[in-house]
């Protein structure tokens, strides 16, 4: 299936057909969050387990999640790299896998919200990857992996997964961390964070974002090796994927990948490495 238009990927979408789309973060597999059958369809081409739900991307999610305080000063962030959890109101539940929690998030890419605003349903889209494998970060790396009609916006200039930050429980904890970090969010918030091991993401698989070779977690890799090099966290962030898709491509046994420094999205792109490294 071609590169589509903007115009083309909404009469899709409004048809209830599958759609990959650019965000900042990663591509997205994209359906109406409001057409089951259309979400379903996106649960069965990622091979994802019903169980482990989509995050709701919308121009405005108020609609379909509950905002108190908390949510308002977090969705400062917004349009932007970070996805809260609420109170579901009224998404069909196969989009949460039965939960009643919702994770909602408005995408800062100029070309994801050109197409919200062509629409009058929000989109329910996890990564555009086949589950467990790498998340895509260009349109080709979709293609690599799906016939499936793609929106191309270029490659993803954030490069790693949106931050979720839970804000359902007493305590807002990170579920997953992303470019907007622990400070960030706590500055925003104005208070302290429940510690993250408490409340892994449900889909936050331990052996997520896997290549077929095996991954070693390095300070410095072996001269002469394949391996992906240090460098500035933004920058890492952004080159992470493409280059663990491009080592693997060569069949090595072994890629070694040097640890970012944990500062801002350095985090983020540690705690991606530790889980390719982390496979059986
Ligand atoms: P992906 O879009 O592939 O990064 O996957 C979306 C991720 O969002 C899932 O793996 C979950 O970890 C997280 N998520 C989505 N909905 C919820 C929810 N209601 N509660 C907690 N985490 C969620
Ligand atoms: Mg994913």
């Amino acid at each position: 299936m071609p590169i589509v238009d903007v115009e083309t990927a909404a009469a899709l979408l409004r048809r209830g057909e599958v759609v990959a789309i650019p965000t900042e973060t990663v591509y997205g597999l994209a359906a109406n969050a409001l057409d089951e059958a259309a979400v379903r369809r996106v649960f069965a081409l990622k091979g994802r387990p019903a169980s482990h739900p989509l995050i709701l991307h919308a121009r405005d999610p108020r609609p379909w999640a509950r905002f108190d305080a908390r949510a308002e000063k977090l969705a400062a962030y917004w349009p932007g790299p970070i996805t809260l959890v609420l109170p579901r109101r009224g998404v069909p539940d196969v989009v949460t896998g039965g939960r009643d929690t919702l994770a909602v998030r408005v995408p800062g890419h100029p070309v994801a919200l050109d197409l919200l605003h062509r629409l009058d349903f929000p989109l329910a889209a996890p990564s555009a990857n086949r589950f467990g494998q790498v998340s895509p970060t260009t349109a080709a790396h979709v293609l690599a992996s799906f016939d499936i009609p793609v929106l191309d916006g270029g490659p993803c200039a954030v490069g790693v997964e949106s931050t979720i930050v839970d804000l359902s429980r007493p305590s807002p904890s990170i579920l997953r961390a992303g470019a907007i970090d622990a400070d960030a969010v706590c500055l925003a918030l104005g208070e302290e964070l429940a510690p993250a091991s408490d409340t892994p993401a449900p889909g936050t698989l331990p052996t997520h974002y896997a290549p077929r070779a095996r991954v070693v977690l390095v300070d410095d890799a072996p001269a002469g090796s394949l391996a992906i090099r240090r460098r500035p966290p933004a920058e890492y962030a952004r080159a992470l994927y493409a280059e663990l898709r491009a080592l693997d491509a060569l069949a090595p046994d072994v890629i070694y990948a040097e640890r970012c420094d944990p500062l801002g999205i350095g985090v983020a792109v540690n705690d991606r490495l530790e889980r390719a490294a982390r496979r059986a």
